[in-house]
């Protein structure tokens, strides 16, 4: 043992970096050096003495914190790539105005016949709050098919030409089940809002392969620029091929587990028979879907709503998805359980987490199955201690807090959430609180999740539910070591000690001083020991 341990600081390092802090484990630790051969981490400590060969490549980190590499535990990065190269963002419009000259101006460089496609919009910060409707767009969209998704990707704007080709009149079609068509309460026409499982009645041409490599390329540097270096990637199964074909490529730079999302029996035999790329396409299992969101108050909740739509009844609570209601959900849990694959469930209202719950809990050996609840949004008080015992792990997404906690109290009622966000409850309790950022609905810059985390503060600035804010080095677990334990990575990613894999992260800031998670962000990015950001 010693014999072997003693060759390996003899090595001369590939690449090493000197006059870091080294953070991991969720401290900052008294380590300066790093250093890394054969894409590994080989040793931590504070001498290089014996590292340095004729070869070695220097890293200066200059007194600066260095982190390993981000691992968001929840993404749509394969679906997110085309609608990120080429679609219209939305989230910077800060008014109806604003929304239409973008709409207006995207319109202009695109060929005639084209699609619109574009998402982003949250009108919850308007000052006027009204929900977009077909006659935003129409007179500058023209003959041309528009779809708008809003931000949290479960409700969309479709113009009328869309609407058309779809055959949604007034007359028809029915709701679909789990999902609704807007309508004007006194004519019945389509106001161009599809809600959840009414989305998919507009069919948007499918992009070109090419397209869909360059998109998945663009958001992958978008994810390496913020410091992330592994994610898990919820994706269609007609992704599979695109994203596997980017990981076998030796330029990679981020590495892929993947959930399969497709609501048929067939998904468990998908997610094992998908041909693994070790350390970098490693399927995991399947991703299953309660509810809605809370913006488009599809949200599945106990009681009603504090504040419904305009459209919705005065005891709206919200949607089941039709999986989590005939059976199918059962079924596809027991089939992944047999096939010993994960679930992750997307479960936002405080009803559908309970539901979700409840059917995990009859799975045998649960706990080391690692199952998931993606948001663990809204809780009955009743529910928090259930992750830990269950050992089922809270997947949340820290940003989502700082879009929500502008409207949240009014929606739901200030009782209500004060059960909503639990990053602080969840960790006393025990359970392995698993961070991510749930891009493209928000941005995949994770630091200001972790601030969001930390302090509490929401986007207009003020400071909500701060009896949950976490610790910077809590939340900077989330996101590496516990989120690695998320996508079964835990052996090999996350922590920086040897034998490790070398991504890793040199950070620009001090989060340790007086609001110093403000403006945190990478100066370098490495995967592997090489340098992609
Ligand atoms: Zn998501």
């Amino acid at each position: 043992m010693f014999v072997a341990a003693a060759l390996l600081f003899a090595t001369p390092a590939d690449l090493l970096v000197i006059n870091a802090k080294i953070w991991t484990d969720g401290a900052l630790s008294q380590n300066t050096v790093l250093a890394v051969r054969n894409e590994k981490v080989t040793y931590v400590g504070k001498s290089s003495k014996g590292l340095r060969g004729p070869k070695t490549r220097v890293v200066d980190a200059k007194g600066r914190i260095v982190t390993p590499g981000i691992i968001d535990a929840h993404t749509h990065l394969a679906r997110a790539g085309v609608g990120f190269k080429y679609g219209l963002d939305l989230r910077v419009a800060n008014s109806k105005e604003q929304f239409i000259e973008l709409v207006r101006k995207k319109v202009a460089t695109l060929p005639a016949g084209a699609w619109l496609s574009g998402r982003g919009w949250s009108t919850e910060s308007y000052k006027v709050k009204e929900t977009p409707h077909r006659d935003w767009i129409d007179s500058v969209t023209g003959d041309r098919p528009a779809v708008l998704t809003r931000m949290d990707g479960h409700s969309l704007l479709a113009n009328s030409a869309a609407l058309k080709l779809a055959g949604i009149t007034k007359d028809g079609p029915a709701d679909p089940p789990g999902g609704s068509i807007e309508r004007d309460p006194k004519t019945g026409e389509p106001t161009g809002i599809l809600v959840d499982a009414a989305m998919p009645l507009i069919q948007t041409p499918p992009p070109s392969r090419l397209q869909l490599r360059e998109g998945l390329k663009a958001v992958v540097a978008e994810a390496n620029r913020f410091g992330v270096t592994a994610v898990g990637d919820i994706m269609d199964p007609l992704a599979l091929s695109t994203v596997r074909e980017y990981a076998a490529n030796p330029a990679r730079s981020i590495r892929f587990g993947v959930y399969l999302q497709f609501e048929s029996p067939m998904v468990v035999g998908m997610a094992t028979e998908a041909k693994p790329i070790p350390g970098w396409f490693e399927p995991r299992g399947i991703k299953l879907y309660m509810d809605g969101s809370l913006g488009s108050r599809s949200a599945y909740m106990a009681a009603p709503f504090s504040k419904p739509l305009p459209t919705q009844p005065a005891d709206w609570r919200g949607l089941p998805r039709i999986g989590a209601t005939n059976g199918l959900y059962a079924q596809l849990i027991k089939s992944a359980a047999d096939a010993n694959i994960q679930v992750i469930t997307h479960a936002i209202g405080d009803q559908a987490n309970k539901d979700a719950l409840d059917l995990y809990a009859k799975v045998p050996g649960l706990a080391r199955r690692r199952f998931r609840i993606e948001h663990a949004q809204h809780l009955l008080p009743s529910e928090i201690g259930r992750f830990a015992k269950l050992g089922v792990l809270p997947s949340m997404q820290p940003f989502h807090k700082a879009d929500d906690g502008r409207y949240c109290d009014d929606v739901i009622g200030k009782d209500r959430s004060r059960s909503s966000y639990t990053f602080r409850t969840f960790l006393k309790s025990g359970a392995k609180l698993t961070f991510g950022s749930d891009f493209p609905v928000v941005t995949i810059d994770p630091w200001i999740g972790i601030h969001t985390a930390v302090t509490g503060e929401i986007l207009g600035g003020s400071i909500w539910m701060p009896e949950q804010n976490i610790s910077f080095d809590q939340a900077l677990d989330a996101y590496t070591r516990t989120s690695a334990y998320a996508i079964f990575r835990e052996k090999d990613l996350g922590r920086l000690v040897p034998g490790y894999q070398a991504d890793f992260v040199i950070l620009e800031g001090s989060p340790y001083q007086k609001n110093g998670t403000n403006n945190l962000r990478p100066a370098a990015t490495y995967v592997a020991g090489r340098k992609v950001f």
